[in-house]
């Protein structure tokens, strides 16, 4: 054997070598990182006020109540679920928050926040509107928030009465609605939305008409406003709002004001006039 032969064996040797112990070394570290615990972050040991700062980016959502019932996991609940991820549409699953489910303070927290800078949209409709609790809202809950907008989805049956001519004043759904908005006492602005189905015995105008007039003046819960809508293509009409004196009175839907509301039980022929009246602000003539 000679010398070249030689050196090239034991160079070949301590490559190999060599190679071993760094591949051995390399998978006992890796080993190792694999079993070590994974390093939390001590979100819970920051300042309040910073955890307050890190929970304004993610209250993104208005809550609604009653919530709706989640999405199906099937292929095509999955899609709709992307797709309102991609497109940062709120999907009927957005009022589930995460932050909601981490622990009892997290919750605590980021409740406390969520109502003070979110309106609730509290829904009224032929699913919840005989049930004792229309909105399963935690009473700690309840007692926090500032904001509502109270939108009442209007059927005939909703008004207990089977045409307009036989209708009461006894009004429970109002009640019922009422002791729930007033057990809000944080309660700073509620608005009132009128949603009405027509049927063949009730124009929507009557529902309009009897569900504003029911809440209006309830005392102890200070709407501010009062919206009116269809389920079809129709002009928006005018909206009732209070003024800076505290009484109603009738704008149209930029604003302007049309008709002072004097009487606080209008007359349904006075109601439909100034539903749709013409607004002379929004008409008036440009000036050149
Ligand atoms: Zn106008």
């Amino acid at each position: 054997m000679t010398l070249d032969s030689d050196v090239l064996l034991w160079s070949t040797v301590l490559a190999i070598l060599l190679s071993s112990l760094i591949l051995s070394r390399s998978i006992y570290v890796y080993t190792r990182s694999s079993q070590r615990k994974p390093k939390h972050f001590p979100f819970l040991r920051l300042p309040p006020e910073l955890r307050s700062s890190i929970y304004e980016y993610l209250v993104e959502w208005n809550p609604i109540y009653p919530p709706l019932p989640p999405l199906p996991e099937s292929q095509l609940g999955r899609l709709v679920k992307w797709v309102a991820f991609i497109v940062r549409w709120n999907p009927r699953y957005s009022y589930r928050n995460p932050m909601l489910l981490v622990n009892r303070q997290i919750h605590a927290e980021f409740i406390e926040l969520l109502c003070m800078r979110k309106s609730f949209l509290l829904k009224v409709d032929k699913f919840n509107q005989n049930k004792e609790c229309i909105w399963p809202i935690p009473s700690s809950t309840i007692a926090q928030i500032r904001k509502c907008d109270l939108k009442i989805i209007a059927t005939s049956d909703m008004l207990e009465a089977d045409d307009p001519r036989s209708i009461t004043e006894d009004f429970s759904l109002r009640d019922r609605v009422c002791d729930q908005l007033a057990r809000m006492v944080k309660l700073q602005r509620v608005n009132l939305h009128i949603h009405a189905l027509g049927d063949p015995l009730w124009n929507p105008l009557w529902m309009w008409y009897y569900i504003s007039l029911a809440f209006k003046d309830v005392p102890n819960i200070k709407f501010r406003a009062i919206t009116f809508s269809l389920h079809s293509i129709s002009p928006i009409p005018n909206l009732l709002a209070k003024n800076k004196e505290g009484l109603w009175e009738w704008r149209c839907p930029f604003g302007h004001q049309i008709e002072a509301d004097a009487n606080r039980v209008q007359p349904i022929r006075e109601f439909c006039s100034n539903l749709y009246k013409e607004c002379e602000t929004c008409d008036a003539p440009s000036t050149p």
